[in-house]
Protein backbone atom coordinates (compact mmCIF):
# COMPACT_ATOMS: atom_id res chain seq x y z
CA UNK A 1 0.00 0.00 0.00
CA UNK A 2 1.34 3.33 -1.41
CA UNK A 3 0.11 6.60 1.17
CA UNK A 4 0.32 10.35 0.51
CA UNK A 5 -0.29 13.13 2.82
CA UNK A 6 -2.07 16.90 2.38
CA UNK A 7 -1.65 19.46 5.07
CA UNK A 8 -3.64 21.99 4.62
CA UNK A 9 -3.89 25.43 6.29
CA UNK A 10 -2.71 28.57 4.46
CA UNK A 11 -0.78 29.38 7.70
CA UNK A 12 1.75 26.39 6.86
CA UNK A 13 2.67 27.68 3.70
CA UNK A 14 3.87 31.35 5.27
CA UNK A 15 7.15 31.29 7.85
CA UNK A 16 4.06 31.08 11.14
CA UNK A 17 3.35 27.68 11.12
CA UNK A 18 5.19 24.34 10.82
CA UNK A 19 3.63 21.50 9.53
CA UNK A 20 4.17 18.62 12.15
CA UNK A 21 0.97 17.04 11.51
CA UNK A 22 2.20 15.16 8.35
CA UNK A 23 5.26 14.03 10.88
CA UNK A 24 3.12 12.52 13.01
CA UNK A 25 1.37 10.54 10.30
CA UNK A 26 4.35 9.39 9.14
CA UNK A 27 5.38 7.98 12.00
CA UNK A 28 2.45 5.65 12.23
CA UNK A 29 2.86 4.93 8.68
CA UNK A 30 6.51 3.60 8.95
CA UNK A 31 5.36 1.64 12.17
CA UNK A 32 2.51 -0.20 10.16
CA UNK A 33 5.38 -0.86 6.81
CA UNK A 34 3.18 1.52 4.82
CA UNK A 35 5.36 3.44 2.25
CA UNK A 36 4.86 6.95 2.35
CA UNK A 37 5.24 8.36 -1.17
CA UNK A 38 3.78 11.56 -1.67
CA UNK A 39 3.13 15.05 0.83
CA UNK A 40 2.29 17.84 -0.23
CA UNK A 41 0.80 21.48 1.87
CA UNK A 42 -1.76 23.77 0.27
CA UNK A 43 -4.03 26.50 1.34
CA UNK A 44 -7.82 26.81 2.58
CA UNK A 45 -8.57 27.17 -0.84
CA UNK A 46 -11.71 24.68 -2.55
CA UNK A 47 -10.40 24.47 -5.97
CA UNK A 48 -6.51 23.85 -5.06
CA UNK A 49 -7.54 21.32 -2.19
CA UNK A 50 -10.02 19.30 -4.59
CA UNK A 51 -6.64 19.70 -7.04
CA UNK A 52 -4.06 18.20 -4.80
CA UNK A 53 -6.99 15.51 -3.23
CA UNK A 54 -6.92 14.20 -6.93
CA UNK A 55 -3.19 14.00 -7.68
CA UNK A 56 -2.65 12.36 -4.67
CA UNK A 57 -5.41 9.84 -5.45
CA UNK A 58 -3.16 8.93 -8.80
CA UNK A 59 0.00 8.26 -6.92
CA UNK A 60 -1.25 6.33 -3.81
CA UNK A 61 -3.98 4.18 -2.57
CA UNK A 62 -4.33 5.53 1.11
CA UNK A 63 -4.49 9.52 1.30
CA UNK A 64 -4.39 11.21 4.71
CA UNK A 65 -5.38 14.67 5.08
CA UNK A 66 -5.06 17.06 8.04
CA UNK A 67 -6.66 20.80 8.75
CA UNK A 68 -9.47 22.78 7.56
CA UNK A 69 -12.16 20.76 9.08
CA UNK A 70 -13.42 23.49 11.53
CA UNK A 71 -16.54 25.44 11.51
CA UNK A 72 -15.45 28.99 10.16
CA UNK A 73 -15.62 29.75 6.53
CA UNK A 74 -11.97 29.15 5.52
CA UNK A 75 -12.43 25.63 6.81
CA UNK A 76 -13.43 24.03 3.45
CA UNK A 77 -11.29 20.51 3.12
CA UNK A 78 -15.04 18.88 3.33
CA UNK A 79 -16.42 20.73 0.30
CA UNK A 80 -13.05 20.41 -1.60
CA UNK A 81 -13.30 16.77 -0.96
CA UNK A 82 -16.86 16.20 -2.02
CA UNK A 83 -16.03 18.27 -5.10
CA UNK A 84 -13.47 16.69 -6.20
CA UNK A 85 -15.36 12.91 -6.05
CA UNK A 86 -18.49 14.70 -7.64
CA UNK A 87 -20.67 13.91 -4.55
CA UNK A 88 -23.09 16.09 -2.33
CA UNK A 89 -22.66 16.73 1.28
CA UNK A 90 -25.28 15.69 3.87
CA UNK A 91 -26.38 16.99 7.00
CA UNK A 92 -25.86 13.72 9.40
CA UNK A 93 -28.37 14.19 11.91
CA UNK A 94 -26.54 12.13 14.58
CA UNK A 95 -23.28 14.41 14.49
CA UNK A 96 -25.33 17.63 14.76
CA UNK A 97 -27.18 16.32 17.48
CA UNK A 98 -23.43 15.33 19.24
CA UNK A 99 -22.11 18.67 19.14
CA UNK A 100 -25.78 20.59 20.31
CA UNK A 101 -24.97 18.15 23.13
CA UNK A 102 -21.17 19.00 23.59
CA UNK A 103 -22.27 22.69 23.24
CA UNK A 104 -24.66 22.38 26.00
CA UNK A 105 -22.60 20.33 28.18
CA UNK A 106 -20.68 23.68 28.23
CA UNK A 107 -23.41 26.09 28.84
CA UNK A 108 -23.60 27.08 25.40
CA UNK A 109 -25.63 26.52 22.27
CA UNK A 110 -23.42 26.21 18.82
CA UNK A 111 -23.75 29.09 16.32
CA UNK A 112 -25.20 28.30 13.09
CA UNK A 113 -21.64 27.77 11.05
CA UNK A 114 -21.19 24.57 13.54
CA UNK A 115 -24.13 23.16 11.48
CA UNK A 116 -20.78 23.07 8.84
CA UNK A 117 -19.12 20.32 10.80
CA UNK A 118 -22.05 18.04 11.02
CA UNK A 119 -21.70 17.80 6.65
CA UNK A 120 -20.70 14.60 5.39
CA UNK A 121 -19.23 13.86 2.42
CA UNK A 122 -21.65 11.39 0.77
CA UNK A 123 -21.11 7.91 1.65
CA UNK A 124 -18.39 7.98 4.15
CA UNK A 125 -17.61 7.45 7.67
CA UNK A 126 -17.36 9.65 10.71
CA UNK A 127 -14.77 8.97 12.84
CA UNK A 128 -15.87 10.20 15.99
CA UNK A 129 -13.56 13.08 17.96
CA UNK A 130 -13.57 13.06 21.78
CA UNK A 131 -11.45 15.97 22.27
CA UNK A 132 -13.24 18.55 19.96
CA UNK A 133 -16.38 19.82 17.69
CA UNK A 134 -14.67 18.62 14.23
CA UNK A 135 -15.27 15.00 13.68
CA UNK A 136 -12.88 12.50 11.29
CA UNK A 137 -14.01 11.21 8.18
CA UNK A 138 -13.31 8.31 5.95
CA UNK A 139 -14.17 7.98 2.18
CA UNK A 140 -13.60 5.58 -0.15
CA UNK A 141 -13.67 5.95 -3.30
CA UNK A 142 -12.13 3.79 -6.48
CA UNK A 143 -10.04 2.06 -4.42
CA UNK A 144 -8.64 4.70 -3.05
CA UNK A 145 -9.03 5.48 0.77
CA UNK A 146 -9.26 9.14 2.37
CA UNK A 147 -9.16 10.23 5.94
CA UNK A 148 -10.24 13.67 6.69
CA UNK A 149 -8.43 14.44 9.79
CA UNK A 150 -8.92 17.95 12.13
CA UNK A 151 -5.64 20.16 12.29
CA UNK A 152 -5.08 20.68 16.04
CA UNK A 153 -2.20 18.53 16.28
CA UNK A 154 -3.88 16.81 19.57
CA UNK A 155 -7.14 16.34 18.28
CA UNK A 156 -5.23 14.92 15.08
CA UNK A 157 -3.39 12.50 17.52
CA UNK A 158 -6.29 11.22 18.91
CA UNK A 159 -8.24 10.49 15.88
CA UNK A 160 -4.80 9.09 14.61
CA UNK A 161 -4.85 6.16 17.55
CA UNK A 162 -9.10 5.85 17.71
CA UNK A 163 -9.78 5.27 13.86
CA UNK A 164 -6.09 5.18 11.61
CA UNK A 165 -4.33 3.03 13.52
CA UNK A 166 -6.60 -0.22 13.93
CA UNK A 167 -7.43 0.17 10.07
CA UNK A 168 -3.69 -0.17 9.64
CA UNK A 169 -3.40 -2.71 11.96
CA UNK A 170 -6.64 -4.66 11.13
CA UNK A 171 -4.53 -4.34 6.87
CA UNK A 172 -0.97 -4.67 7.60
CA UNK A 173 -1.70 -8.57 9.53
CA UNK A 174 1.12 -7.13 12.44
CA UNK A 175 3.68 -6.75 10.16
CA UNK A 176 5.16 -3.58 10.48
CA UNK A 177 8.04 -1.63 11.20
CA UNK A 178 9.84 -0.90 14.37
CA UNK A 179 13.09 1.80 15.18
CA UNK A 180 15.42 1.93 17.79
CA UNK A 181 18.63 5.10 18.50
CA UNK A 182 21.70 4.13 19.79
CA UNK A 183 23.45 7.41 20.90
CA UNK A 184 26.90 8.31 21.15
CA UNK A 185 28.85 11.34 22.19
CA UNK A 186 31.85 13.53 20.86
CA UNK A 187 32.98 10.46 18.37
CA UNK A 188 33.44 11.45 14.87
CA UNK A 189 30.87 9.79 12.31
CA UNK A 190 33.19 8.05 10.37
CA UNK A 191 35.23 6.08 13.18
CA UNK A 192 31.51 4.71 14.32
CA UNK A 193 30.70 3.98 10.60
CA UNK A 194 33.99 1.57 10.93
CA UNK A 195 33.54 0.45 13.94
CA UNK A 196 30.04 -0.65 13.16
CA UNK A 197 31.25 -2.78 9.89
CA UNK A 198 30.68 -6.17 11.29
CA UNK A 199 26.87 -4.87 12.11
CA UNK A 200 26.49 -3.70 8.33
CA UNK A 201 27.51 -7.71 7.01
CA UNK A 202 25.05 -9.25 9.83
CA UNK A 203 22.03 -7.09 9.79
CA UNK A 204 22.38 -5.77 6.27
CA UNK A 205 23.25 -2.61 4.99
CA UNK A 206 20.00 -0.86 5.17
CA UNK A 207 18.86 -1.46 8.40
CA UNK A 208 21.75 0.74 10.39
CA UNK A 209 22.23 4.54 9.64
CA UNK A 210 24.11 6.42 11.07
CA UNK A 211 22.82 10.15 12.07
CA UNK A 212 25.77 13.08 12.80
CA UNK A 213 25.10 16.41 14.34
CA UNK A 214 27.33 18.32 16.04
CA UNK A 215 29.05 16.32 19.03
CA UNK A 216 26.54 13.85 18.70
CA UNK A 217 26.28 10.27 16.25
CA UNK A 218 22.55 8.60 15.97
CA UNK A 219 23.04 5.01 15.18
CA UNK A 220 19.34 4.14 13.68
CA UNK A 221 18.18 0.72 13.84
CA UNK A 222 15.10 -0.15 11.99
CA UNK A 223 13.37 -3.37 11.08
CA UNK A 224 10.60 -4.76 9.13
CA UNK A 225 8.23 -7.83 10.20
CA UNK A 226 5.69 -9.22 12.41
CA UNK A 227 5.93 -7.80 16.22
CA UNK A 228 7.93 -10.44 17.96
CA UNK A 229 10.50 -10.87 15.05
CA UNK A 230 10.94 -6.96 15.01
CA UNK A 231 11.15 -6.98 18.97
CA UNK A 232 14.06 -9.92 19.00
CA UNK A 233 15.50 -8.66 15.94
CA UNK A 234 15.79 -4.97 17.58
CA UNK A 235 17.23 -6.78 20.91
CA UNK A 236 19.71 -8.36 18.82
CA UNK A 237 20.80 -5.60 16.99
CA UNK A 238 21.31 -3.17 19.55
CA UNK A 239 23.19 -5.84 21.84
CA UNK A 240 25.78 -6.03 18.75
CA UNK A 241 26.06 -2.06 18.02
CA UNK A 242 26.72 -1.61 21.90
CA UNK A 243 29.18 -4.45 21.52
CA UNK A 244 31.06 -2.99 18.88
CA UNK A 245 30.92 0.78 19.93
CA UNK A 246 31.48 -0.28 23.69
CA UNK A 247 31.52 2.51 26.47
CA UNK A 248 31.31 5.02 23.50
CA UNK A 249 27.29 4.49 23.79
CA UNK A 250 25.30 6.36 26.55
CA UNK A 251 22.36 5.14 25.81
CA UNK A 252 19.15 4.59 23.70
CA UNK A 253 15.77 6.47 22.34
CA UNK A 254 15.25 9.32 20.21
CA UNK A 255 14.77 12.13 23.12
CA UNK A 256 17.43 10.60 25.26
CA UNK A 257 19.68 13.31 26.19
CA UNK A 258 23.46 13.18 27.48
CA UNK A 259 22.75 15.77 30.49
CA UNK A 260 19.67 13.23 31.92
CA UNK A 261 22.53 10.15 31.90
CA UNK A 262 25.41 12.04 33.55
CA UNK A 263 22.75 13.17 36.08
CA UNK A 264 21.36 9.29 36.86
CA UNK A 265 25.07 8.32 36.79
CA UNK A 266 25.42 10.79 39.65
CA UNK A 267 22.21 10.84 41.41
CA UNK A 268 22.53 6.53 41.47
CA UNK A 269 25.87 6.72 43.14
CA UNK A 270 25.47 9.63 45.49
CA UNK A 271 27.91 12.04 43.73
CA UNK A 272 27.73 15.76 43.05
CA UNK A 273 29.34 17.88 40.45
CA UNK A 274 29.89 21.68 39.82
CA UNK A 275 31.04 23.88 36.81
CA UNK A 276 33.25 26.93 36.18
CA UNK A 277 32.48 28.22 32.55
CA UNK A 278 34.29 30.39 30.67
CA UNK A 279 33.34 30.15 26.60
CA UNK A 280 30.08 28.34 27.51
CA UNK A 281 28.99 30.82 29.66
CA UNK A 282 26.37 28.91 31.73
CA UNK A 283 24.97 26.44 29.44
CA UNK A 284 27.00 23.48 30.48
CA UNK A 285 25.35 24.40 34.36
CA UNK A 286 22.03 25.10 32.28
CA UNK A 287 22.07 21.59 30.55
CA UNK A 288 22.46 20.05 33.79
CA UNK A 289 19.80 21.64 35.26
CA UNK A 290 17.48 21.31 32.75
CA UNK A 291 17.10 17.36 34.34
CA UNK A 292 14.60 17.62 36.94
CA UNK A 293 15.75 16.50 40.38
CA UNK A 294 19.32 17.82 39.61
CA UNK A 295 19.32 19.55 42.51
CA UNK A 296 20.29 16.23 44.54
CA UNK A 297 23.90 16.65 42.83
CA UNK A 298 24.38 19.87 41.12
CA UNK A 299 24.89 22.68 43.68
CA UNK A 300 25.85 25.20 41.50
CA UNK A 301 28.38 26.52 39.13
CA UNK A 302 30.40 29.52 38.20
CA UNK A 303 30.37 31.87 35.02
CA UNK A 304 34.17 33.21 34.95
CA UNK A 305 34.06 34.91 31.59
CA UNK A 306 37.17 37.65 32.44
CA UNK A 307 40.38 36.93 33.83
CA UNK A 308 39.89 38.56 36.95
CA UNK A 309 37.16 36.40 37.92
CA UNK A 310 38.70 33.16 37.25
CA UNK A 311 41.27 34.57 40.08
CA UNK A 312 39.05 36.02 42.36
CA UNK A 313 35.81 33.56 42.39
CA UNK A 314 37.67 30.21 41.39
CA UNK A 315 41.63 30.86 42.44
CA UNK A 316 42.87 30.79 39.41
CA UNK A 317 46.57 31.53 39.96
CA UNK A 318 47.10 34.66 38.20
CA UNK A 319 50.82 33.46 36.92
CA UNK A 320 49.49 30.61 35.15
CA UNK A 321 46.70 33.14 33.29
CA UNK A 322 49.63 35.20 32.41
CA UNK A 323 52.08 32.95 30.83
CA UNK A 324 49.52 30.35 29.25
CA UNK A 325 46.30 32.24 28.48
CA UNK A 326 43.17 32.02 29.81
CA UNK A 327 42.65 29.67 27.04
CA UNK A 328 44.63 26.82 28.40
CA UNK A 329 44.99 23.37 29.85
CA UNK A 330 46.28 25.00 32.94
CA UNK A 331 43.39 27.31 33.47
CA UNK A 332 41.54 24.62 32.85
CA UNK A 333 43.02 22.66 35.57
CA UNK A 334 42.24 25.32 37.84
CA UNK A 335 38.90 26.10 37.05
CA UNK A 336 37.84 22.60 37.60
CA UNK A 337 39.56 22.39 41.01
CA UNK A 338 38.55 25.74 41.99
CA UNK A 339 35.27 25.04 41.72
CA UNK A 340 36.07 21.59 43.32
CA UNK A 341 37.26 23.25 46.21
CA UNK A 342 34.70 26.24 46.56
CA UNK A 343 31.55 24.20 46.58
CA UNK A 344 33.03 20.92 48.34
CA UNK A 345 31.84 18.39 45.89
CA UNK A 346 33.38 15.53 44.54
CA UNK A 347 33.56 16.40 40.63
CA UNK A 348 34.58 19.91 39.20
CA UNK A 349 33.88 20.40 35.56
CA UNK A 350 35.94 23.70 34.04
CA UNK A 351 35.66 24.82 30.34
CA UNK A 352 37.44 27.19 28.61
CA UNK A 353 37.97 28.19 24.79
CA UNK A 354 37.74 30.51 21.81
CA UNK A 355 34.17 30.60 20.26
CA UNK A 356 34.89 32.39 17.71
CA UNK A 357 33.92 34.40 15.66
CA UNK A 358 36.70 36.71 16.68
CA UNK A 359 39.58 35.96 19.17
CA UNK A 360 41.33 33.25 17.40
CA UNK A 361 45.04 33.28 16.42
CA UNK A 362 47.35 30.62 14.92
CA UNK A 363 48.14 28.96 18.33
CA UNK A 364 44.53 29.07 19.37
CA UNK A 365 42.16 29.33 16.53
CA UNK A 366 38.22 29.93 16.78
CA UNK A 367 37.02 26.05 18.56
CA UNK A 368 40.15 25.66 20.50
CA UNK A 369 38.66 24.24 24.13
CA UNK A 370 39.85 23.07 27.00
CA UNK A 371 38.01 20.88 29.05
CA UNK A 372 38.96 19.23 32.41
CA UNK A 373 37.09 17.02 34.96
CA UNK A 374 38.96 17.19 39.03
CA UNK A 375 37.69 14.58 40.85
CA UNK A 376 38.68 12.54 43.79
CA UNK A 377 41.38 10.74 42.02
CA UNK A 378 42.86 13.65 40.28
CA UNK A 379 42.37 15.82 37.46
CA UNK A 380 41.94 14.96 33.66
CA UNK A 381 42.51 16.73 30.78
CA UNK A 382 40.91 17.19 27.19
CA UNK A 383 42.23 19.62 24.61
CA UNK A 384 39.75 19.82 21.31
CA UNK A 385 39.49 21.55 18.19
CA UNK A 386 36.09 21.93 17.65
CA UNK A 387 34.24 22.76 14.24
CA UNK A 388 31.32 25.15 13.43
CA UNK A 389 30.50 28.85 14.40
CA UNK A 390 29.90 30.09 17.67
CA UNK A 391 26.52 28.19 18.59
CA UNK A 392 28.01 24.83 17.80
CA UNK A 393 31.23 25.25 19.45
CA UNK A 394 29.64 26.20 22.75
CA UNK A 395 27.65 23.10 22.03
CA UNK A 396 29.91 20.86 21.63
CA UNK A 397 31.85 22.32 24.47
CA UNK A 398 29.19 21.26 27.26
CA UNK A 399 29.04 17.82 25.05
CA UNK A 400 32.30 17.26 25.32
CA UNK A 401 32.68 18.16 29.45
CA UNK A 402 29.67 15.89 30.24
CA UNK A 403 31.03 13.15 27.89
CA UNK A 404 34.27 13.27 30.46
CA UNK A 405 32.05 13.23 33.34
CA UNK A 406 30.15 10.45 32.07
CA UNK A 407 33.45 8.31 31.67
CA UNK A 408 34.82 9.21 34.81
CA UNK A 409 31.37 7.88 36.07
CA UNK A 410 31.58 4.46 34.48
CA UNK A 411 34.55 3.89 36.05
CA UNK A 412 33.50 4.22 39.72
CA UNK A 413 31.77 1.36 41.15
CA UNK A 414 28.23 1.92 41.57
CA UNK A 415 28.13 1.17 45.42
CA UNK A 416 30.67 3.88 46.89
CA UNK A 417 32.80 6.30 45.36
CA UNK A 418 35.61 6.22 43.13
P1 LIG B 1 -10.75 23.12 14.19
O1 LIG B 1 -12.00 22.37 14.35
O2 LIG B 1 -10.03 23.22 15.49
O3 LIG B 1 -10.93 24.46 13.52
P2 LIG B 1 -9.41 22.42 11.74
O4 LIG B 1 -9.42 21.08 11.11
O5 LIG B 1 -10.14 23.47 11.06
O6 LIG B 1 -9.84 22.21 13.25
P3 LIG B 1 -7.29 24.17 11.35
O7 LIG B 1 -8.21 25.33 11.55
O8 LIG B 1 -6.80 23.96 9.99
O9 LIG B 1 -7.95 22.87 11.88
O10 LIG B 1 -6.06 24.28 12.34
C1 LIG B 1 -6.25 24.41 13.72
C2 LIG B 1 -4.93 24.65 14.41
O11 LIG B 1 -4.05 23.57 14.16
C3 LIG B 1 -4.20 25.89 13.94
O12 LIG B 1 -3.51 26.51 15.01
C4 LIG B 1 -3.23 25.35 12.94
O13 LIG B 1 -2.12 26.20 12.77
C5 LIG B 1 -2.85 24.02 13.53
N1 LIG B 1 -2.48 23.14 12.43
C6 LIG B 1 -3.22 22.88 11.33
N2 LIG B 1 -2.59 22.04 10.50
C7 LIG B 1 -1.40 21.77 11.08
C8 LIG B 1 -0.27 20.95 10.71
N3 LIG B 1 -0.27 20.26 9.55
N4 LIG B 1 0.77 20.89 11.54
C9 LIG B 1 0.76 21.59 12.71
N5 LIG B 1 -0.26 22.36 13.11
C10 LIG B 1 -1.33 22.47 12.31
MG1 LIG C 1 -7.23 25.94 8.88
Amino acid sequence: MRAAILAVGTELLSTDRLDTNSLRLTSVLERHGVALRHKAVVGDEEAEIAAALAEAARRAELVLVSGGLGPTADDVTREACARWLGRPLEEDPALWAAIERRFASLGRTPAGNNRRQAMVVAGATVLHNPRGTAPGQRVEADGVTVFLFPGVPFELETLVELHLVPWLAERSGGRGRERRTVRVAMRPESDVDRELEPAYAEFGRETITVLSSPGEVKVRLTVEGAEEERLVRLDQMAGRVRELLGEAVYGEGEELVLEQVVGGLLAARGLTVATAESCTGGLLAERLTRVPGSSRYFPGGVVAYADAQKVSLLGVPAPELAEHGAVSEEVARALAEGVRRRLGTDFGLGVTGVAGPEGGSDEKPVGTVHVALAGPSGVRHRRLRLPGDRVRVRWQATQAALEMLRLALGEATPEGRP
